[in-house]
């Protein structure tokens, strides 16, 4: 039978995973939960012997209402946690992971007068999409934002709910503070490139699926490709990991330059997370100044 959490522990499960996500670790899977044990734990909390159970495992990359009597002891090995999750007698088995498909061969660059007609095609050929499910909630789709012959170009998740309203990426709240970093950089937003990993909004701003990047990203190729900036920037694991073709933690892959399709790729964090997290905004302009470093750039005089 389904179990509904109650609303604050699902929004401090919710906040946790945004944070875990954030920082590149995931995915996370729920196990089937013993029914008689939730019922017991359901009784225990409503008289009040013991809080209401503890949603989140201690450890990220497991999820799981592990019973707290009897619990094993942490930390496990993850060899332990592994083959557990794999032949887990509890629930279905988790199927591994999919690789990345192989990103599509770099093309030849364009003289800067042909960009914007060759991004133009790109967005014709995608047309009113229909390859992956984001499109059955879009009511919009984000292609992308920015001079054609930008030197910098930004790469996000995907639309949120302002961006599949507006069709165009980065115009919410994260946007503002892009747009402010951006601004840190000496640079206008009409002079950068922006773009998503997919084009349509995930339901709920979820992470996009395996299946979903894989659709999508040939064309995000395309476009970097076609703009040759001369430093891409990463904004948040989702695009690190498409980028690079590689599942790694955020911490691991900033602060150096990766190369990726001919141009320089840093890699930080997602604005989003930066609004959650405000204390990291000292190491996201560290990263932003390698690009800068990278570009030839000074910052503005404050005046
Ligand atoms: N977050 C993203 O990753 N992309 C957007 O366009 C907006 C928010």
């Amino acid at each position: 039978m389904a179990q509904s959490l109650d609303l604050a522990i699902r929004g401090a499960l919710e906040e946790r995973l945004c944070f875990y996500r954030d920082l590149g670790l995931g995915d996370f899977y729920r196990r089937p939960v013993d029914p008689a044990l939730l019922a017991k734990l359901a009784a225990a909390a409503e008289a009040q012997e013991i809080p209401a159970p503890p949603i989140l495992a201690s450890e990220p990359g497991e999820l799981s209402a592990a019973p707290i009597q009897g619990a094993p002891s942490f930390p496990r090995s993850s060899a332990e946690r592994a083959a557990e999750l794999t032949t887990s007698q509890e629930g279905p088995l988790i199927p591994p992971r999919k690789p990345f498909p192989a990103p599509p061969q770099i093309s030849d660059p364009l003289p800067a007068d042909d960009r914007a007609a060759a991004l133009q095609l790109i967005r014709d050929e995608i047309g009113d999409c229909t390859r992956c499910p984001l499109h059955t909630g879009r009511h919009k789709l984000v292609f992308g934002d920015g001079s054609p012959n930008a030197r910098l170009m930004f790469v996000g998740e995907g639309p949120g709910a302002d961006e599949d309203a507006q069709g165009l990426p980065f115009v919410g709240k994260a946007g503002q503070l892009l747009n402010n970093m951006i601004n840190a950089m000496g640079l206008k937003r009409e002079e950068v490139y922006i773009a998503n990993v997919v084009k349509c909004r995930p339901p709920g701003n979820r992470v996009p699926e395996q299946d979903e990047g894989a659709q999508c990203t040939p064309f995000l190729f395309r476009q970097i490709d076609v703009i040759r900036p001369e430093v891409l920037v990463a904004l948040g694991a989702t695009a690190a990991t498409w980028l690079l073709g590689v599942r790694q933690p955020l911490a691991g892959l900033r602060g150096r330059i990766h190369p990726v399709r001919g141009t320089r790729l840093i890699v930080t964090y997602h604005p989003a997370y930066l609004l959650r997290d405000p204390r990291q905004k000292k190491e996201a302009w560290a990263d932003l100044q390698i690009a800068m470093r990278e570009l030839g750039l000074k910052p503005p005089a404050r005046g």
